[in-house]
């Protein structure tokens, strides 16, 4: 078993030296840093006090020996461990309510017991999921906090112990590399913070030979699913509609009108984030009618 900590990058790109080479099968526990960096640790901080040029640290790359340009990597999410307490934040200007946010809060909720303490009345379910996770992009260098075909801040509350994560691979060695954990996050992440914690995250590698997608796709217990990622929400849209459309032609023998309305009847689209650099979405298609999307 392998375990990765301390090694952090702020962007995903093929430029980055390798912390080291995994192989096709193994398991590694990435130990990630909040999207602060760790930097908040109290209510009485405040949003100034923060470093701009730390945020959204990834934990890697590594290189998986074997993975090569056109294979696909498969990450399975077999645990998500969080720390005893998360942080959330409130920025004037930043998310869907940004405009009407007054003044900067940091918030530091206690994490006990599988709950996350907001008031001793409200006391939500932690449902960890991971925010950033990606491998090198086709080319240049993508801050973290962006997501795309390579993955990145998908903020996808999907990606989560038992899930699946299908990323597609640019480059030798794919370069994985992931961070921002949520303790809890709704769909959407309203307010650009989810519970953001420093967390131990274990995954399985795995590379698929011989089959290449062009953007990140995911399997849970219940649902298979495609993601897309623009700076335009209808567009995202339209990508992981297209793609799930494709899937459902090609493994159900279905044409194109048939595979969109059983889209139409049975798949979800569901809002990751609408906060980000690009909005990330994702359309679900139910395992009792799609198996598997390979
Ligand atoms: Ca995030
Ligand atoms: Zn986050």
């Amino acid at each position: 078993m392998y375990t990765i900590s301390n090694h952090k990058i702020y962007s995903m790109s093929q430029n980055h030296k390798p912390v080291f080479t995994v192989h096709d099968g193994d398991e590694i526990v990435f130990e990630t840093r909040d999207c602060f960096d760790n930097q908040l640790t109290s209510s009485d901080q405040t949003m100034d006090q923060l470093d701009w040029e730390h945020i959204n640290p990834a934990i890697g790359p590594v290189f998986i020996e074997g993975a090569a340009s056109n294979d696909t990597l498969k990450v399975s999410i077999l645990d998500i461990q969080v720390e005893s307490y998360g942080i959330m934040v409130a920025v004037p200007d930043n998310g869907v309510l940004g405009k009407l946010v007054k003044t900067s809060e940091v918030r530091k909720i206690p994490i006990v017991d599988g709950y996350a303490v907001f008031r001793e009345d409200l006391k939500i379910p932690c449902k960890p999921m991971i925010g950033v996770i990606g491998v090198a992009p086709p080319k240049g260098e993508i801050p973290c906090g962006t997501p795309g075909e390579h993955g990145g801040n998908m903020d996808n509350g999907k990606i989560a112990a038992g899930a699946a994560l299908y990323l597609p691979i640019f480059h030798d060695g794919a370069m994985l590399a992931m961070g921002d954990v949520h303790a809890a996050m709704g769909d959407g992440e309203i307010m650009v913070s989810g519970i953001e914690v420093p967390a131990k995250i274990k995954v399985k590698i795995e590379v698929i030979k011989g089959i290449s997608i062009s953007a990140p796709m995911l399997e849970d217990a219940d649902y298979c699913y495609t993601i897309a990622s623009h700076e335009d929400l209808e567009k995202a849209i339209f990508q992981a509609a297209s793609m799930m459309n494709e899937i459902l032609m090609d493994k159900l023998h279905l044409s194109f009108n048939e595979a969109g309305m059983l889209l139409s009847a049975v798949g979800n689209l569901e809002f990751c984030q609408v906060v980000d650099p690009k909005r990330t979405v994702r359309m679900a298609v139910p395992r009792t009618l799609l198996k598997t999307l390979f």
